[in-house]
């Protein structure tokens, strides 16, 4: 089956994933964004029918999905509101590095918290090492049968929600991104601290900020993988990342056009429905026509996946080329509504606002071409 044609069963777990963003969580978003408030009576709901676990393995109690309908859902919950929904996924981006390098008592531990609705946090940036993780600063010790793990990370998603870090932190600084090791500690340890939240522009919903290690203390058996394979395993986390975000950026913008649709019907200027004025015509139909490409390139790189090849200038052409297209139809949206677009009062100045980030995480698009000018001239 092409990833071009949607299979029944997609389109019905797609049609649920957006009935339950329509019921339990649209009527008090904009209310939840002002107030930067997490929607847990929603994501309650959400646990009991495993939407927070699309894409976790099925043997840990997850739905197993494959990449292809995983985005295709993460597209649909991001299309209601991109800040629960990417609060809703990050144990999903934490639990990645476990499934990719752990043991099967790591995936079962770890899978186990989540499942029930816990959180999971993926700790690679510093205030000085963003695009350049090589930068860190975090290091772990071996003492005896613990590692001592000493440093500040930035902008971690869900800090204040998180049951268990994936800290990545130089076990070897004099090796360079191959002294970086990935290592699991649990909220609560000794010398954990969370840190300031945020206060963000847009995906509100979902807490960003610090989390603080000083002299943090983890099991020696909480290492993921072998030392000095933390840099690949966050790397090869993140081309995931990517895909996911292209599929959520495609979210917002899709919400960005429906509403647009709506309001140029409605909304009668010189004596006719806006829409039937061809300027604003053609701007709603450039809109769709971007929405479709971004589409068509996020699926393309899903595909790539499902079929066993993770292609990673597609992941980064779908990041950059999908956030930038929210980015414009978003904007293109505050337009629509003319003044009504830049108030409150309406949504589309919130989709803007959340549409922003996807051109900054998961790798900015500076580096997304980065990434892919490598690949095109290696
Ligand atoms: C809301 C939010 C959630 C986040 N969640 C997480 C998380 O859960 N876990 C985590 O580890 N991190 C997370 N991050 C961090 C995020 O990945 C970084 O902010 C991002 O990678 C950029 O790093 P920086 O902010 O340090 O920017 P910088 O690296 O300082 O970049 C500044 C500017 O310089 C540009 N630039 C940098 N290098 C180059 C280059 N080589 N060529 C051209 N231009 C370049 C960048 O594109 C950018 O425009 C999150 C950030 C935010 C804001």
């Amino acid at each position: 089956m092409s990833q071009f044609l949607l299979t029944e069963e997609q389109k019905a777990l797609m049609k649920m994933c957006r009935d339950f963003m329509i019921k339990e969580v649209i009527p008090t978003s904009l209310d939840d964004d002002k107030a930067a408030h997490f929607n847990e009576t929603a994501y309650k709901k959400a646990v009991e029918m495993g939407l927070h676990v699309l894409g976790l393995p099925e043997e840990y109690g997850g739905a197993g999905l494959d990449e292809v309908t995983f985005t295709l859902l993460q597209e649909q919950l991001h299309w209601g509101d991109a800040g629960f929904a990417n609060a809703m996924g990050c144990a999903q981006f934490a639990y990645r590095p476990v499934a990719m390098a752990g043991t099967a008592a790591q995936k079962k531990k770890y899978a186990d918290i989540i499942v029930p609705g816990g959180f999971g946090c993926f700790c690679l940036t510093e205030a000085n090492a963003g695009s350049d993780v090589a930068a860190a600063k975090t290091t772990a010790r071996k003492v005896g049968d613990e590692y001592i793990i000493t440093g500040n990370k930035h902008f971690i998603t869900t800090n204040t929600l998180g049951n268990f870090y994936v800290v990545f932190a130089y076990t070897d600084k004099s090796a360079g991104p191959r002294g970086m090791s990935a290592i699991l500690v649990d909220a609560g340890a000794p010398g954990v601290t969370v840190g300031k939240k945020e206060d963000k522009m847009g995906i509100r919903q979902s807490p960003t900020g610090e989390i603080i290690f000083e002299e943090a203390r983890a099991p020696a058996g909480n290492l993921l993988g072998k030392e000095g394979q933390g840099f690949k395993i966050a790397m090869e986390t993140l081309n995931y990342a990517r895909i996911d975000a292209a599929a959520s950026a495609v979210g917002i913008a899709q919400r960005a056009l429906e509403l647009s649709i709506q309001y140029a019907k409605e909304r009668v200027i010189f004596g006719k429905p806006i829409y039937q004025h061809q300027a604003m015509e053609f701007l709603i139909v450039d809109m769709a026509m971007r929405i479709e490409a971004a589409r068509s390139l996020y699926l393309r790189a899903a595909g790539e996946v499902d079929a066993g090849n993770m292609d990673l200038k597609l992941c980064s052409y779908a990041k950059a080329f999908a956030s930038d297209v929210a980015m414009k139809v978003t904007t293109d949206a505050v337009q629509v509504f003319g003044g009504f677009g830049y108030t409150r009062e309406y949504p589309v100045e919130k989709l803007m606002r959340d549409a922003k980030i996807y051109q900054i995480f998961e790798g900015t698009n500076q580096v997304q071409r980065v990434v892919a000018g490598k690949e095109l001239f290696k």
